[in-house]
């Protein structure tokens, strides 16, 4: 599928591009990838590790709970750790209810971060919320920090939800309360980033976010956001939940509006099954960019399902080795023969889409059906090029595919 379909690139909404350590976010940069730990961010030992785990599965930036103390005073530590292993990954520091006091206390901790997150609802209220607001503004500036000005359904500014409700009140024809609470998230954003550019704040150092845990909610909220301001886009849906619940969530929500050309930066909020690793948010996020043809991580295989017409499990157990090992050689290849992530491999199962199917790929493998001859044509950019008999069928094909990708990336 990759490199299928560019539509939604090319209507890409346009956004101030935001750089954020070595990592651009918005502009004409691709839509980037984010992760954040479940580690304590206190415990260095463990935070670094699931940096680095997150960061080379694909995180382009990684986030962190700054929620205390001892948290910002093991941000500079962490930083010098993941420098000294050679990871560059930027940081994004999540604050909530005292992040003006944790960043104004451990410099420091101000200076290792690459981006501050701020939840414009739980920073105080009235004029303390100003105030609070405020000094991490000025704390940002100080250092040189972007912010993402992260609001979010469940913590909500109650005083602005009010002021919201209030006015709808005396609305001829008032809009249903959720409705309303669209309004007051996308408004929470907007005279955040406002006041936060009054500040001194340019909107090149802004991104926006507003987390919902519905999909309707999170397309509607988005929309809004969209239309009405250039400021880069953090996309996610809160809470999605576990297991498949939490993938298809997320990527029903996502998928409509990177298809819409809305969102700059992705997150995948998923809850992990026990012993599950962390990095599944990345992958899920990766599979979500390149299902929709934005971007490339991995070479697709394109299998058929299998039907009566194949008696034998042979060519899924061949589609299978097929991806696992394209999955071991993709780290060399990269390195190797960049842009070989677009690749595109066929393994079908019989005659009747096999050939049609391995000639849309770059390289495809028809397997013999029952009843069929006992060969299989090979296929490369639409020609077929060989027909493979014989008990190795899958060493002489990965040999074939090796010797494609070096020719045409190489
Ligand atoms: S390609 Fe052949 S084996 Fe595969 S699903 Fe279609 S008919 Fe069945």
């Amino acid at each position: 599928m990759a490199g299928m379909s560019f539509s939604a690139r090319q209507r890409r909404r346009k956004a101030h591009p935001v750089p954020v350590g070595n990592v651009v976010i918005g502009g004409d940069a691709p839509v980037r990838i984010q992760s954040m730990t479940n580690t304590d961010t206190a415990d260095v030992n463990a935070t670094v590790a699931q940096i680095v785990a997150l960061h080379e599965a694909g995180s382009e930036l990684v986030r962190i709970t700054v929620d205390r103390e001892e948290a910002a005073k093991a941000v500079p530590r962490i930083r010098e750790e993941l420098n000294r292993r050679g990871c560059d990954v930027p940081l994004i520091g999540d604050f909530h209810y005292i992040g003006h006091i944790l960043l104004r206390d451990h410099p420091a901790c101000a200076e290792a971060l690459d981006k501050f997150r701020i939840n414009p609802g739980n920073v105080g209220f009235g004029q303390k919320q100003d105030r609070n607001f405020s000094a991490i503004i000025d704390i940002a500036l100080k250092h040189g920090k972007p912010v993402r000005i992260g609001a979010n359904w469940g913590s909500m500014d109650a005083a602005l939800l009010d002021e919201l409700m209030e006015k709808n009140a005396h609305r001829p024809e008032p809009k249903d309360a959720r409705e309303v609470m669209h309004e007051a998230l996308v408004e929470s954003c907007l005279r955040s980033a406002a006041r936060a550019e009054e500040l001194g704040m340019k909107p090149e150092r802004i991104v926006l976010s507003a987390k919902v845990s519905e999909v309707q909610d999170l397309v509607a909220v988005y929309r809004q956001l969209a239309g009405r301001c250039a400021y880069a886009l953090h996309l996610g849906l809160t809470e999605a939940g576990m297991g498949d619940a939490g993938v298809i969530g997320s990527t029903a929500g996502l998928a409509i509006l990177l298809q819409e050309g809305i969102g700059d930066t992705i997150r995948v909020s998923i809850t992990p099954e026990p012993g599950d690793a962390r990095t599944r948010e990345v992958m899920v996020a990766q599979q979500i960019l390149q299902a929709l043809g934005l971007r490339a991580f991995m070479p697709d295989v394109i299998a058929c399902p299998g039907c009566g017409r194949t008696t034998s499990m042979r060519f899924q157990e061949l589609a299978r080795d097929i991806a696992a090992w394209l999955a071991e050689r993709m780290p060399e290849w990269r390195r190797e023969y960049p842009g070989s992530e677009a690749l595109q491999v066929a393994v079908m199962g019989c005659i009747v889409n096999g050939p049609g199917e391995s000639k849309h790929a770059d390289i495809g493998i028809s397997l013999p059906g029952t009843g069929e001859a006992p060969a299989a044509p090979v296929f490369m950019d639409g020609k077929k090029v060989a027909t493979l008999r014989g008990e190795n069928l899958a060493e002489q094909f990965r040999a074939m595919v090796e010797d494609y990708v070096a020719r045409r990336w190489g």
